[in-house]
């Protein structure tokens, strides 16, 4: 997959009668132009940057964080793309797009969870973006971070899209933690195709134990998207020894069969790549457990997939 350079920050605004409104923006971490494993054919991918849950499990923890200008990443950058700008004794970091390699030195030293690179698009910024790749695009992935922190910035860019003349044809996912609030799902799915949405546990303890966040919302949300038929795609990552026992299969089997329609259910397994020291002593998952996992799922009458194999 290939990376995209971030843009200059969005100029301008909208204009409704004499009021100008300051245009949306949002925090991006990146804009992958072109990936085939972000959802159905050929997608681009958003990364919004933050996330409000602490995944013990997280493999891109440098997009969970905001950046708060400390400057402690500038003298880990190789490239000389991190350059201290603050004024009068305000402390400001500067990110040089033209320099950066995007080389990833940097993102350890971020004790937020931050990225140095990323930066806020506009509506208009992105939207322009995503219909200069259109052409060769079956859809675009709203990814991060958790891109529904970003909701009332993604419901009029979707809104926008749909009705741009290059971009029209996009299928257009989000990809959620399912924290949002019920109530706030609605806007957000008026021109969305639908959700792919991440189940990490059933039990609430164990759930807040790897994510730091109770999961009531989030099953909330999967049943709210299955009853406006928006839920594309339920993720479920394996972690042996933590969310694969017996119980927790059954509960979330059970669940699955309580929510109307039908989608798939998407098994991942847990690895080491970019996550923390506590996940790093946990086993990866060997493939054979997905599969026999997948296999149980498939005889409970469950569509399930082991990254898509199935
Ligand atoms: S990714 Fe970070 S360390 Fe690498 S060039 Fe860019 S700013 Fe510098
Ligand atoms: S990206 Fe992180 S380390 Fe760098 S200035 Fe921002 S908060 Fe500090």
């Amino acid at each position: 997959m290939v990376s995209l350079k971030p843009l200059a920050p969005a100029p301008g605004g909208l204009t409704l009668g004499a009021i100008k409104r300051p245009e949306l923006n949002a925090p991006v971490n990146r804009v992958l132009p072109f990936s085939c494993v972000d959802g159905p054919g050929s997608r681009m991918v958003v990364f919004f940057q933050g996330c409000n849950m602490r995944c013990v499990t997280c493999h891109n923890p440098q997009t969970i964080g905001h950046c708060n200008h400390c400057l402690d990443c500038v003298p880990h950058c190789p490239h000389q793309a991190l350059q201290d700008a603050s004024v009068n004794g305000k402390r400001r970091l500067q990110h040089k797009a033209d320099q950066c390699e995007r080389c990833d030195h940097c993102l350890p030293h971020c004790e937020r969870s931050g990225s140095p690179y990323a930066r806020r698009y506009g509506v208009e910024q992105l939207l322009n973006e995503i219909a200069d790749h259109a052409l060769l695009l079956d859809g675009v992935t709203f990814s991060g971070g958790e891109a529904t922190q970003q909701h009332r910035f993604l419901t009029e860019l979707q809104a926008r899209l749909k009705r741009h003349p290059k971009a029209a044809h996009l299928s257009l996912l989000i990809d959620s933690n399912g924290l949002l609030d019920t109530a706030q799902w609605a806007p957000l799915l008026t021109h969305s195709d639908g959700v792919m949405l991440d189940i990490k546990a059933m039990d609430p303890a164990l759930h807040k134990r790897l994510t730091g966040r109770d999961n009531a919302k989030v099953l909330a949300s999967a049943r709210h998207l299955a009853e406006q038929d928006k839920l594309a795609e339920l993720r479920f990552l394996v972690i042996v020894n933590q969310n694969d026992s017996q119980e927790e299969l059954d509960a979330l089997a059970a669940f699955i069969k309580s929510l109307p329609g039908t989608r798939p259910l998407k098994l991942n397994g847990f690895r080491h790549h970019g996550v923390g020291d506590t996940a790093k002593t946990w086993p990866e998952t060997p493939n054979e457990r997905l599969k026999a996992i997948a296999q149980w799922f498939v005889e409970q009458g469950i569509d399930a997939r082991v990254n898509g194999e199935f």
